[in-house]
């Protein structure tokens, strides 16, 4: 029975004294994968520790090396001891003008480097509305594919994200999560690449895990907010670890 993961994205938060902190609070369990995605200058203070809980960046160059000021390799990140990365985040999509192709681009850049893609997809709410969720995350998916192909695509971690749940407060309910994550399912398995880890992220709280990491199909969880919070974020570890595989 494979583990659940869950993977704490600390985003644009952190210094050396709160890192110190948090990274002293938590720590590996039994029965479930631990990560944590921290900044990129942080990322060789939480490789020392906590023994047990694996690294990841939040995001990453889709080039290698070379001319491009201010990036940061897939490479460099695997060299730093990442097993992770996020690619696709809504933030990135939104904010920095990352289009499905280039998360597609950087996803095959980590996959190059050995490390896994946390390849995060969801609908706004006005699409969710519009019912064109299936529409939007098979378009995101699908662009993932076309660059990477299913065999490298097998490879990977798919993170569903309603971007309306996300650092709202609001998370999917457990029947709107597990429709989708079924239909990711589906999807990935006419890819051959059914055994494919598939989080949930949005507003993934303490109190509301357990019933979600207990649906079929959520392997786990993206969790920003909560993943700051040393307390907060190993009860939801530990949550994990109760609703098994
Ligand atoms: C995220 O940033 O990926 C996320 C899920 O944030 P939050 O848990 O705060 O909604």
């Amino acid at each position: 029975m494979a583990q659940k993961l869950v993977v704490g994205n600390w985003k644009l938060n952190g210094s050396l004294a709160a890192n110190e902190a948090l990274l002293g609070a938590i720590g590996a369990l039994d029965g479930v994968e631990v990560a944590v995605c921290v900044p990129f200058p942080y990322l060789a203070q939480a490789a020392s520790r906590p023994r047990g809980v694996a690294l990841g960046a939040q995001t990453v160059s889709e080039f290698q090396s070379g001319a491009y000021t201010g990036e940061v390799s897939a490479e460099m990140l695997a060299d730093l001891g990442c097993r992770y990365v996020i690619v696709g985040h809504s933030e990135r999509r939104a904010l920095f003008g990352e289009d499905d192709a280039m998360v597609g681009r950087k996803a095959a850049a980590a996959l190059r480097a050995g490390l896994t893609p946390i390849v995060c997809v969801g609908e706004s709410l006005a699409e969710r509305e519009a019912g064109r969720v299936l529409e939007v995350v098979g378009r995101q998916l699908d662009a993932v594919l076309a660059v990477v192909g299913a065999q490298a695509l097998a490879r990977g971690v798919i993170a569903y994200e309603p971007v309306w749940a996300i650092g709202t407060g609001r998370a999917a309910s457990v029947d709107e999560a597990q429709a989708v994550h079924a239909d990711i399912r589906r999807w990935l398995a006419g890819q051959g690449a059914a055994t494919v880890r598939v989080l949930y992220g949005g507003s993934v709280k303490a109190d509301n895990a357990a019933a979600l990491f207990a649906a079929p199909g959520i392997d786990g969880g993206l969790i920003g907010g909560a993943s700051l919070v040393a307390n907060d974020f190993m009860s939801i570890c530990r949550t994990a670890v109760a609703s098994g595989a």
